[in-house]
């Protein structure tokens, strides 16, 4: 899991500010805004929710905080005892039966391992332990083991049996990382619970990655700021309204390291067994908060120009990026589909 901790929100969530307290829908039942946040999976975890009382809200909160916390314990990469490090161990030694959980987490992972032509890679293990280790030291790893952590990396070398529900990691020395599509998941998971409890218009985040179920009551959805790059700035953030989707960032805000005068992010690309450099944020927008963190991961490793390329052949996404050169100072791109709406709250 990657460790955002207190992750900058990219993303202020002004959740319908205009519908803070009791709302009264004509003969409808009423119903009251709750917001609850807990820390989990290395970051904040904010659940914003209409329910018809206290009592509805907190039970159905502490069940998603529950999924939650159920998927961190097995999904988490910083913890050796999860189901993720316990299969990474058994790499090389042919198929393992994982739960269902992992399972779909992985197949999604390799959806957009496909699509991406590469670029998001759950394999990437061996590389974000190196770069993770240079951030904390902001110390240039030795160049030698990039290129052989380099050689275990590869979405081809994990494979997926459907109908056996097994992963096979084909190298010994394999690792997996989902850090970048874990939080999403995770998201979407508890809005899941949040429904079966009939909680049908809520907001999770999890740290910048936000999974919206319906709008709130009497709105047409849940506006959503969107920070731009190089601070705080509630002035210069556009808006969006949204529901039932998945919003997620991806940026070095929060998450770099500079050696050299080179910034380097949290973000890798598999073809080089580098990071990421300098300075750019990208939000995407999509069906559900899985697809929407894998492919903001997925832009950001591809740059603006595939990147919005991938966005705009994958239906139903759309994305915004923002990017720093020191020619032309902070440039602000968007896919075909971004939504163009009037901004302003
Ligand atoms: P954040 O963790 O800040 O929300 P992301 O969703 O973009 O941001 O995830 C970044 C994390 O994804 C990294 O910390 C690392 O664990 C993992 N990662 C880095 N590079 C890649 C990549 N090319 N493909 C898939 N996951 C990656
Ligand atoms: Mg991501």
């Amino acid at each position: 899991m990657a460790r955002t901790r207190a992750h900058l929100a990219t993303l202020l969530l002004a959740a319908a500010l205009s519908h803070c307290s009791l709302v009264q829908g004509s003969g409808a039942r009423s119903a009251n805004r709750y917001e609850f946040t807990r820390p989990l999976m290395g970051t904040t975890m904010r659940i914003v929710m209409y329910a018809p009382d206290a009592g509805a809200a907190q039970g159905a909160a502490a069940a998603a905080f529950g999924r939650i916390a159920e998927l961190d314990a097995e999904l988490s990469d910083y913890r050796d005892s999860s189901e993720l490090m316990r299969l990474s161990r058994q790499a090389g030694s042919g198929p393992v039966r994982v739960s269902d959980d992992l399972f779909r987490v992985l197949r999604a992972a390799q959806q957009l391992f496909r699509r991406s032509d590469g670029a998001f890679d759950v394999t990437v293990g061996p590389l974000t332990v190196l770069w993770r280790r240079a951030r904390r030291q902001a110390e240039m790893p030795d160049l030698s083991r990039v290129a052989a952590a380099r050689q275990l990396v590869g979405g081809y070398k994990l494979i997926l049996d459907e109908q056996h529900r097994t992963v096979t990691l084909l190298e010994r020395g394999m690792l997996l990382d989902v850090g970048g599509i874990a939080k999403g998941f995770a998201a979407d998971e508890a809005a899941t619970i949040l429904e079966r409890r009939g909680i049908t218009r809520a907001l999770v985040a999890a740290g910048g990655d936000l999974r919206i179920t319906g709008p709130p009551p009497e709105s047409d959805g849940w506006r959503i700021a969107i920070q731009p790059l190089g601070g705080v700035d509630q002035v210069h953030a556009s808006s969006v309204m949204l529901h039932n989707a998945g919003v997620s960032t991806s940026g070095d805000a929060e998450q770099f390291v500079v050696i050299d005068g080179v910034r380097y992010s949290h973000i890798i690309d598999p073809c080089t067994g580098r990071p990421k450099t300098g300075r750019s944020s990208v939000t995407v927008v999509a069906p559900d908060a899985t697809m929407s963190d894998g492919l903001a991961t997925a832009v950001a490793v591809l740059g603006p120009e595939k990147g919005l390329r991938l966005v705009d052949a994958t239906p139903q996404t759309a994305a915004t990026i923002a990017v720093e050169t020191d020619a032309r100072g902070v440039e602000t791109l968007v896919s075909l589909r971004w939504p163009r709406q009037p901004s302003g709250g």
